[in-house]
């Protein structure tokens, strides 16, 4: 096996044992980002000198007896999250020369940890879409099939998990970007509940749903990785004080007697696409000869999720992107006077899908319509979260897909806004409720691209889905 395939738990023993060193990982991460990113396209930044450098301090901690589980470890992050000294560009031009003086509450400590930061992923523009296609520079690539899409918007992150250029990788799920793409994949991705992770240095989207979560490998990695970031924030004031339970203690111990909901709304929607479903409904099946529970439950207003995100997010995105203006942030073009230099900084700096999102929520936030819109949509997210702590009253866990059909291709979706809106039915949901869900890698269809399965919990019970997900591995 080539080092930059091993899991995070194969590391860390190879490591304390002596196996092998950090910089030997590294190098092999390195030389297969060199093989595989011009045709891939997951990284938009490659840090091969400091992370030779990180991976020799990581050595020598590891060596003296301080290691930390991360320590050593090559990981990459997405373009969307702030690395101090290292280029962070949210895959759109305006910040084509940003580099951050300092890190995300989550880098840092990984950073702190001896973590080695090998690179920063390509992703949709400050996360806004489901294929990475609204990146500016240029699509990522599904490793399994290059003519697909890598999903959205974390898709460089799932695609260098996923062709093992680096061990794992840390994104952002604001509705579904984590899930989505590690569905497409074949990579496991947790989005954590809103507000158990911090959002400080993220580069804010829709801030009443923005997560950062892992991708890894394995759903053991994933443990691992949660308990090390996970937790209260002084510099983000959305994060619970709640303690952070180890995530991987018990991860083995079995399901049985546990209640499974199958959210019929899901099942019944028009679109899911048959080897899908039936990929989805073994696993199901595996549930049951666990021991599991499992019983038909309704969440009767999902099918306004998708409206309600697209309300909410491009409200919130509009706020949030009013500081790129070229003189605040971002790159600065020439204009004839003080609107004219907006203007041309704002349409040459951000794609498409970005300048929709700014008039969309520019729009459902001005006098007359924050009633009819904004508001309306606020209203019924209170109903679908609703819905969700109603069933969770009752079950456990739900599992469905995660997306309705496997990875697309390049340019199917990319004219049509509403197609790519709707590729995140199957992740919405949970997204606008705040509560915590994960994508596990659950079999290929008969053209050999993954499928993933959603596992969603109640809020703060990560623990619960990674032990069912453990269990279907
Ligand atoms: N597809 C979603 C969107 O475009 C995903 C966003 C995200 O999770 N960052 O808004």
């Amino acid at each position: 096996m080539n080092l930059n395939e091993l899991t995070i738990k194969q590391a860390q023993e190879g490591l304390q044992k002596g196996k092998f060193s950090s910089v030997e990982i590294t190098q092999a991460c390195l030389k297969k980002i060199k093989e595989r990113n011009k045709v891939i396209n997951a990284f938009l930044t490659v840090c091969e000198e400091s992370a030779l450098e990180e991976a020799k301090i990581a050595d020598g901690l590891i060596k003296e007896g301080s290691a930390s589980p991360l320590t050593g470890i090559p990981f990459a992050v997405k373009d969307a999250i702030c690395t101090a000294g290292v280029r962070s560009t949210g895959s759109a031009k305006i910040l084509d020369n940003y580099i951050p003086p300092f890190d995300a509450t989550v880098i840092s400590k990984i950073r702190k940890q001896g973590g080695v930061l090998i690179g920063k992923n390509n992703c949709d523009a400050f996360g806004h879409g489901a294929s990475n296609e609204n990146s500016m520079y240029g699509p990522v690539r599904n490793p399994r099939d290059t003519s697909k899409v890598a999903g959205g918007s974390s898709g460089g992150s799932a695609a260098a998990v996923a062709d093992n250029m680096c061990i794992y990788s840390i994104a952002e799920d604001t509705g579904g970007s984590i899930r989505q793409p590690a569905s497409f994949c074949g990579v496991v991705g947790l989005r954590p509940s809103y507000g158990r992770n911090s959002r400080h240095g993220i580069m804010p989207m829709g801030s009443s749903l923005d997560t950062v979560g892992p991708m890894t490998k394995t759903v053991e990695d994933m443990a691992i990785v949660m308990r090390e970031i996970a937790g209260n924030d002084p510099l983000d004031a959305t994060t619970v004080p709640d303690a952070v339970p180890d995530y991987l203690d018990g991860i083995e111990e079995k399901i049985k007697g546990m209640k499974i909901g199958i959210p019929k709304e899901y099942y019944d929607l028009e679109g899911l696409d048959d080897e899908v479903k039936e990929i989805t409904e073994k696993q199901i099946d595996k549930l049951k000869k666990l021991g599991c529970e499992v019983e038909e439950v309704s969440l009767p207003h999902t099918k306004y999720s998708i409206a309600v995100y697209y309300i909410i997010v491009p409200s919130e995105d509009s706020s949030n992107l009013g500081r790129l203006d070229g003189i605040r942030y971002g790159a600065r073009a020439n204009g004839k006077d003080l609107y004219d230099l907006y203007a041309q900084s704002r349409a040459q700096g951000f794609p498409e899908e970005v300048k929709r999102r700014i008039l969309i929520g520019t729009y459902a936030l001005s006098a007359g319509y924050y009633d009819a819109y904004y508001k309306k949509a606020q209203t019924v997210r209170t109903l679908i979260k609703n819905d969700f702590d109603d069933v969770f009253k009752k079950v456990d866990a739900l599992i469905t897909p995660t997306s309705p059909f496997p990875a697309f291709g390049i340019g199917e979706k990319q004219n049509d806004p509403l197609a790519m809106y709707m590729a995140d039915v199957m992740v919405s949901p949970a997204a606008v409720a705040g509560m915590p869900a994960i994508s596990i890698p659950v079999g290929n269809n008969s053209k050999g691209l993954p499928v993933g399965a959603q596992i969603t919990g109640p809020r703060l019970k990560e623990k619960i889905i990674l032990k069912i997900a453990n269990n279907l591995k």
